[in-house]
């Protein structure tokens, strides 16, 4: 992997151990040289993630739409910053320029962004890693969400395990560096066992 796309919130967050864990994912991923791709706002959790890897020296490509520029404000330091045109060409930019893809904390966009990523794996559009940084146990009901869904038989088992869940940067992008995607079909029939 030679770079990361994040996703994650435009807001801070309630507790300081959010921006906490962007910064100690900034660390990481300048630690093993991976280039962080991102939505280039200045705001929120994902702005203080930018500012981060560049405050240690790392190479920032930030992707936001033209009407976005205002309200999100794009970060003005970044390695290169690209203007697109919506909100769709934005994701695609980010899965194309990525290697593979984390979640940090966030609200309805980060989880928009998270599901893209996942639902393009299963149906094989890539085969890119999905890392979710479970922070302060934050994602906890969606995880048992995942595993409802999986238990109604909505989603295989081996697309659920395609989201890889670690607590720590570290861990994260080390299983994220050994995932191989896996060859499965998408539909479960109802005879299936
Ligand atoms: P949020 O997690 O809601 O704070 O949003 C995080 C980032 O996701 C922000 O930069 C949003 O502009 C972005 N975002 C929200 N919805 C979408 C979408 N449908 N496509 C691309 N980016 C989005």
């Amino acid at each position: 992997m030679e770079r990361i796309c994040v996703f994650t919130g435009s807001s801070p967050g309630a507790r300081p151990d959010y921006v906490l864990a962007a910064e100690a994912l900034a660390e990481a991923l300048v630690a093993r040289n991976l280039e962080l791709v991102y939505g280039g706002a200045s705001v929120g959790v994902m702005g203080r993630l930018a500012d981060a890897v560049l405050a240690r020296g790392g190479q920032v490509i930030g992707v936001i739409p033209q009407p976005l520029r205002n309200k999100e404000i794009d970060h003005q330091g970044l390695t290169d910053l690209r203007i697109v045109g919506s909100m769709h060409e934005r994701k695609a930019t980010m899965t194309d320029l990525a290697d593979g893809f984390v979640v940090l904390p966030g609200g309805l966009g980060t989880l928009d962004e998270t599901f893209e990523a996942l639902t393009w794996a299963q149906l094989g559009l890539h085969g890119k890693p999905v890392g979710l940084l479970n922070v302060c146990g934050y994602f906890d009901r969606l995880l048992d969400f995942l595993a409802h869904a999986v238990d109604q038989r909505f989603v295989r088992h081996e697309h659920r395990e395609m989201l890889l869940v670690a607590d720590t940067p570290d861990r994260l992008l080390m299983i994220m560096e050994r995932y191989t995607a896996p060859a499965v079909k998408k539909w479960i029939a109802a005879a299936e066992a």
